[in-house]
């Protein structure tokens, strides 16, 4: 092996390391450490801090190291499958304390009554006990670390590899110096030495800073490579809009954009004139008018005899989409719909319009992506909710396109750190601000003993002709849990207001009584409906000013807002009803947030704050990366700085 310095390079393997055999070199393998880049990115999960601390100053359920004399004998408990408990007592700086040890029975040997031991463990103040992680022989101070090594290996022995990779090899990466400058970093090799071998607090914490900003900024570098690669720059991208036409139709609107919606068209044209592809994203809270925004665009793109596309993930969202484009663009756009359900007969009418270009705008399920589905000129796709579509539905539907202009859509207020972390390779824009004359929804949380109250609030809405929402858990969630169930949510509604009033839907029923009972709340010819699920509920009834939510505690606050959406649809005011015993602290904080805010992407933040960023997606479909010592909730504000350096150092090398 050379001893000569080496660059670094993601060829140098680990079995050139010392010790390193074909089995320790599987071992690595599995972990996921193949180079010796691997290696020195490995980084701890944890460290134990070895310096003694005085246990009359240790604060509750913090982990520490102490020393004392053990003052009893050991006593050892076996129960379940060869579990473990050793317990004893020692006098800890003059405190008489609990020790417990789960599962390290060999520890018994080694605590002696009368005799010095010095422990690691985590300590209850309240009940004076430590209970014990590990036994401290070796008395030097300062810190032990801990990996993830998966049993295969011993700290000491990675340990051992980290070593010889910095002695042998130079290391090559690094952040420029004005950024390390500016932000009072250290050089990146000098970081990962820290963390591998801390010294004391402040050199470990200054190391962390490096390299969470080293991870952070990497990561930005590598989005706007991606953006770069999706901003493709040909002439044939421009969309050369007539943009006197486009003035006067968007004067014709029955009502006057917000600036949030003027800007975010403007973006969009922007984009149409410019010779990239877009590549944007228009966020806003259901109701902040994104039709009309993605509308006047398809218009744009119609005033050169191009068309566009909608495309969303369900059949009810088709529809919704469908029906609201109608409404507003009826004379002026040629608008198809194209589902799974779409009979043959009428699939190739508009299939033959579509290719002869007498269809403005389609708008579709997953139907659209299929072969024979082939346009004239397609140049504006829009894809809404598109994290729910896989990356080669995606692709399908945009190899369709003769000018590639994306715009993605989505009701869900994102947190910035998510939405630069997840859609920093897209341009953003947002509509935050409600169209005129839309009161926020008065949200207040009752407990079920307030069950008149709740009814007294839907006899008003009903006194004043206004519909009701009900939302109540699913037959089966109550088997199992202590819930009302929507049946008998329904049969207490029935008593109060009679049959003629309230209607019921839920998940089993066969979707034409679902559709039935729907269409009887949407025609308001009854005026309260009782559902179990959001989805079921995929209507928009302005009339509809209450909105009652049963066991509220049940949704996370994404789907509560959701639900609270389906309100304030008017110029009139309108109310939620959280109904609710939660048991958890979690659970409340949930109805205080949601009874102090109705602005969307302040509740995205709360939420993301509450649940961190891995579960705020729901499942790990996200696309989230993986830091490993960064915490995008913990660091958003590192994260912003270090996006403005890449894009600030991208911008110098040339890039768009
Ligand atoms: P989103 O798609 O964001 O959920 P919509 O585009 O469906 O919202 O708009 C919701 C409602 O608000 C529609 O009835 C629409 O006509 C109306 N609307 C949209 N923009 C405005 C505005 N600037 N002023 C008044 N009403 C508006
Ligand atoms: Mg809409």
């Amino acid at each position: 092996m050379s001893a000569m310095y080496e660059v670094i390079t993601s060829k140098t393997s680990v079995s050139q390391l010392n010790g390193v055999g074909e089995k320790t070199a599987e071992k690595l393998h599995a972990l996921g450490i193949h180079d010796v880049n691997d290696v020195v990115f490995h980084l701890p999960t944890g460290y134990v801090n070895q310096s003694v601390v005085d246990l009359r100053e240790a604060v509750h359920e913090s982990s520490i190291t102490v020393e004392g004399t053990v003052v009893t004998e050991p006593k050892l408990a076996f129960f379940r499958r060869g579990m473990s408990r050793l317990t004893c007592f020692m006098d800890i700086n003059g405190i008489h304390t609990k020790v417990v040890f789960f599962n390290q029975p060999y520890l018994k040997e080694k605590l002696i009554i009368n005799e010095f031991a010095r422990l690691y463990g985590k300590f209850n103040k309240n009940k004076l006990e430590i209970n014990g992680q590990k036994l401290i022989y070796d008395t030097s101070p300062g810190y032990t670390v801990r990996y993830s090594l998966n049993k295969t290996m011993h700290a000491k022995t990675f340990s051992k590899f980290v070593r010889e990779v910095f002695e042998n090899y130079d290391f090559n990466h690094d952040l420029p110096e004005t950024i390390k400058k500016k932000y009072q970093l250290i050089p990146l090799r000098e970081a990962l030495y820290r963390l591998h071998f801390p010294a004391d607090p402040d050199s470990l914490h200054q190391a962390r800073r490096t390299v969470k900003f080293y991870e952070l900024y990497q990561f930005q570098l590598k989005l706007m490579h991606k953006r770069q690669k999706e901003r493709v720059r040909n002439e044939h991208y421009i969309i050369d809009y007539d943009i006197e036409a486009l003035k006067h139709f968007t004067r014709t609107l029955p009502f006057e954009l917000t600036g949030d919606q003027k800007t975010s068209v403007n973006d969009i044209c922007r984009d149409f004139k410019q010779n990239v592809s877009m590549h944007r994203l228009l966020q806003g809270d259901v109701g902040s008018g994104k039709t009309i925004v993605a509308g006047i665009c398809v218009y744009a793109v119609k005033t050169i005899g191009e068309q566009s596309v909608v495309m969303v993930p369900t059949e009810v969202l088709a529809n919704q989409h469908y029906e609201s484009f109608k409404e507003t663009f009826k004379e002026e756009l040629t608008i198809e719909k194209l589902t799974g359900t779409t009979s043959k007969k009428e699939k190739s009418r508009i299939l033959e319009d579509l290719a002869m270009g007498n269809i403005d705008l389609l708008i579709g399920t997953h139907a659209l992506i299929e072969d024979d589905v082939v346009f004239n000129r397609l140049s504006f796709i829009i894809i809404d909710e598109q994290h729910r579509f896989g990356v080669n539905q995606r692709q399908k539907l945009q190899k369709k396109s003769y000018r590639k202009n994306i715009l993605y859509m989505t009701a869900t207020p994102i947190p910035r750190t998510l939405s630069i972390t997840t859609f920093g390779d897209m341009d953003v824009s947002i509509i935050r601000e409600m169209p005129k004359g839309r009161k926020p929804v008065i949200t207040s949380w009752h407990t079920f003993d307030e069950l008149d109250y709740v009814m007294g609030e839907v006899k008003a809405a009903l006194n004043a002709e206004h519909s009701t929402y009900v939302v109540a858990p699913l037959i089966e969630e109550s088997e199992t849990l202590d819930l009302k169930n929507v049946n008998e949510i329904y049969q207490i509604f029935i008593s109060a207001f009679g049959e003629d009033t309230v209607e019921l839907v839920h998940g089993r029923m066969k979707p034409e009584e679902k559709n039935s009972g729907m269409e009887l709340f949407e025609t308001l010819q009854k005026k309260v409906l009782i559902s179990t699920t959001v989805i079921e509920v995929g209507i928009n009834v302005p009339n509809a000013t209450m909105m009652v939510i049963f066991n509220a505690e049940r949704f996370g606050l994404s789907t509560l807002h959701q639900l609270r959406g389906r309100v304030g649809r008017s110029d009139k005011q309108s109310y939620c009803l959280l109904v609710s015993q939660p048991q958890t602290d979690n659970a409340k904080l949930r109805m205080e947030i949601m009874t102090s805010t109705s602005d969307g992407f302040e509740l995205s933040e709360r939420d993301l704050e509450m649940r961190g960023p891995g579960d705020f997606f729901g499942v790990r479909q996200s696309g989230l990366p993986q830091f490993k010592v960064a915490d995008l909730t913990e660091d958003y504000r590192m994260l912003e700085y270090a996006r403005k350096e890449a894009v600030s150092v991208f911008e110098q090398m040339g890039g768009v």
